[in-house]
C-alpha cells in the first residue's frame, strides 16, 4: 500500500514537473509571437496588406549606393510587383519610420509579411531574398542569368582575378589588353568589404595620380571597372571560397558553388576592418546598437547626431573617421594605445586643429557598456593599470585591416600576419607555380591604391609570362 502510494506521488510530480515545462514553453513561445506581431497595422505610407521589403539607406552611405542598391534591384526583378512591394527609405529625412522600425545603422532591411509580422531586421540582403522567398511562396524569375551566361564548365580560364580593388581592376585592365580575357571575381559583398574595395569607403582621394582636384572613392573605382570592362573584362559577383591548387588547372569553387578552372590565378582581396575582439563589441556591431568599423556609413545616424563618441585607433584611418564624425557628433574621443599617433603628419595636424576632437593616449577600451545600444565604454590605462568609464554613444573602431586571404591559407605560404608571401622582390609570384598576388593582400607597408595597382598591373604581366613560358593550352 505504501508503495502504491509512493508511486503515485511520484507521478504527480512528473506531471507538475511535465505541465509547467509545457506552460513555460507556451509562455515564451506565445511571447516570441507577440513580439513579431506587436505592429500589425504598420502606416500606410510603407505598408497596405502586401508583402513589403523596406530599405534604410542614407544619401551618404556608399556601401548603399553602390553596392546593396544593385542587390534590392535584383530583388525587384526577381519578384514580381504583385506579390512584393519594395520601398527604399532615407532613414534621416524619415527618422519617424526608422525609429519605428528601430534602424540604428544603414543599411538595413525589413520585411513585413501580408499579416504584417515583422520578419526581418537585417543589413544582410542575400537573407532578405531568401526570407521574402518564404514570404511570398516565390522563389522568383530572376536567378543570375548573368553568372550562368558566362561559366561555361568545359571550359578552362587563362586567368581568373580574385577582387575588385584598384590591384583586381589594373591587373584585368592589363590583362585583357593582353588578350587573356580575364575573368574577375568581385566578391559577393558584405558589410565590411564589397567590390571596389576599401576605396569605396572613402569620400575625397587627392592622391591618385590623374585626378589634381580628387576623386571620391567609389567614382574613381567606377572608373577602374569601366576601363577594365572596356577592354573585354568578364565579372562574377560572388566571393572565390577555395582553391584546389593540387590540380592543373587550378579549380576554384565560389560561393554560388560554380566551379572555375584556370591556368593562372591573380590574388587581389585586399584587406578588412579588424574588431577589438570584445564580446559586447560583436554583440552590439551585429545589432546596430552603436558600434561600427566605418563612420562614413554609420556616421551619420540620428543615434549619434550631436552625441559623443569615441574612435579606437591613432592611424590615419582612425583620423579620418574622427574627422568626419566632428560633422555629427558633439565631441570626438580618440583613444590610442601608444603615447603617440602612428598617422600621417598632415591627418595629426587637421585631427588637432579641430575643437571637437580629444584625445586620450596610452589607453584601450576593454569592455563595451550597454544593454541594446551603447552608453559607455570601460577604458583601461596601460601606463598606470587603472581603469576608468567613458560614457559615449558611440564606438567606431579603426584599429588596422586584416589581410583576406583566409581562403588560400592552407595552399599558400602567408606571414605571421596573414599576408602573401611574394618570393622575390619586384615580382608577383606566391608560393605556389601559377598564382600571383597583388595589392594590400601582399602589403602591410605602403597599402595605398596606387601601390596596388601598381602591383596588380605587375601581376597581370607576370602572368603573361608565365602562360607563354609554361606553354599551356589555351582555350
Ligand atoms: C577609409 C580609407 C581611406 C583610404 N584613402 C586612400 C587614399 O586617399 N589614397 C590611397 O591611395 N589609398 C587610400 N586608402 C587605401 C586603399 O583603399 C587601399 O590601399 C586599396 O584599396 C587596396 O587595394 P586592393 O585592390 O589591394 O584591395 P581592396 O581595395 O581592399 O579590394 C579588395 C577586394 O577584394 C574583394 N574580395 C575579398 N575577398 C574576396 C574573395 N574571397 N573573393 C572575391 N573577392 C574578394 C573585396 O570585396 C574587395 O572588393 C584608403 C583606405 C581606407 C580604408
Amino acid at each position: 500500500m505504501l508503495f502504491d502510494m509512493t508511486r503515485l506521488l511520484i507521478a504527480i510530480g512528473l506531471l507538475i514537473i511535465f505541465t509547467t515545462v509545457i506552460g513555460l514553453w507556451n509562455w515564451a513561445h506565445l511571447r516570441i509571437v507577440r513580439i513579431r506581431s506587436r505592429h500589425r497595422k504598420w502606416p500606410m505610407e510603407v505598408w497596405n496588406g502586401k508583402a513589403t521589403l523596406l530599405y534604410f539607406s542614407t544619401k551618404n552611405c556608399v556601401v548603399c549606393k553602390y553596392q546593396q542598391a544593385k542587390e534590392i534591384e535584383k530583388i525587384r526583378e526577381t519578384f514580381s510587383p504583385d506579390l512584393l512591394d519594395i520601398k527604399k527609405l532615407d532613414a534621416l529625412e524619415q527618422p519617424e519610420l526608422a525609429k519605428l522600425f528601430g534602424v540604428m545603422n544603414v543599411p538595413t532591411t525589413v520585411i513585413i509579411d501580408g499579416q504584417g509580422n515583422l520578419h526581418a531586421f537585417n543589413a544582410n540582403l542575400a537573407k532578405a531574398k531568401e526570407l521574402t522567398q518564404q514570404i511570398t511562396g516565390s522563389i522568383g524569375a530572376c536567378e543570375p542569368v548573368r553568372q550562368k551566361a558566362i561559366l561555361d564548365p568545359d571550359k578552362t580560364e587563362q586567368v581568373v582575378i580574385v577582387g575588385s580593388g584598384p590591384a583586381g581592376w589594373t591587373a584585368a585592365i592589363y590583362a585583357a589588353r593582353a588578350q587573356l580575357a580575364p575573368l574577375v571575381f568581385v566578391g559577393a559583398g558584405d558589410k565590411f568589404m564589397i567590390p571596389g574595395g576599401q576605396l569605396m569607403w572613402t569620400t575625397e582621394v587627392e592622391n591618385f595620380p590623374g585626378w589634381p582636384e580628387g576623386i571620391e572613392g567609389p567614382a574613381l573605382m567606377e572608373k577602374h571597372q569601366e576601363q577594365a570592362l572596356h577592354w573585354g573584362t568578364r565579372v562574377m559577383e560572388t566571393d572565390i571560397v577555395n582553391i584546389d591548387a593540387s590540380k592543373r588547372p587550378f579549380e576554384l569553387t565560389d560561393s554560388d558553388h560554380n566551379l572555375v578552372k584556370a591556368q593562372a590565378i591573380i590574388i587581389a582581396t585586399g584587406a578588412r576592418a579588424r574588431w577589438l575582439g570584445l564580446e559586447n563589441e560583436e554583440r552590439l556591431a551585429r545589432s546596430g546598437g552603436g558600434v561600427s568599423a566605418c563612420a562614413t556609413c554609420d556616421g551619420p545616424m540620428p543615434i549619434f547626431r550631436n552625441q559623443v563618441v569615441a574612435v579606437i585607433g591613432g592611424g590615419d584611418t582612425a583620423l579620418e573617421e574622427a574627422l568626419q564624425l566632428t560633422n555629427f557628433a558633439s565631441r570626438v574621443h580618440i583613444i590610442n594605445i601608444t603615447p603617440e599617433l602612428t598617422a600621417s603628419q598632415v591627418m595629426c595636424d587637421r585631427a588637432r586643429d579641430n575643437q571637437k576632437i580629444e584625445f586620450h593616449f596610452n589607453k584601450t577600451v576593454v569592455d563595451v557598456i550597454g544593454e541594446d545600444k551603447v552608453d559607455g565604454l570601460r577604458i583601461h590605462d596601460v601606463s598606470d593599470n587603472t581603469e576608468s568609464t567613458m560614457p559615449v554613444k558611440g564606438m567606431f573602431v579603426a584599429i588596422g585591416h586584416i589581410p583576406n586571404t583566409d581562403f588560400v591559407k592552407d595552399i599558400m605560404e602567408l606571414d605571421e600576419h596573414g599576408y602573401i608571401v611574394i618570393k622575390k622582390a619586384f615580382r608577383t609570384n606566391t608560393s605556389v607555380d601559377g598564382i600571383f598576388a597583388a595589392g594590400d593582400v601582399i602589403d602591410s607597408n605602403y597599402r595605398q591604391a596606387i601601390t596596388s595597382a601598381g602591383t596588380g598591373c605587375m601581376a597581370a604581366m607576370d602572368v603573361e609570362r608565365w602562360l607563354q613560358r609554361s606553354h599551356v593550352a589555351l582555350v
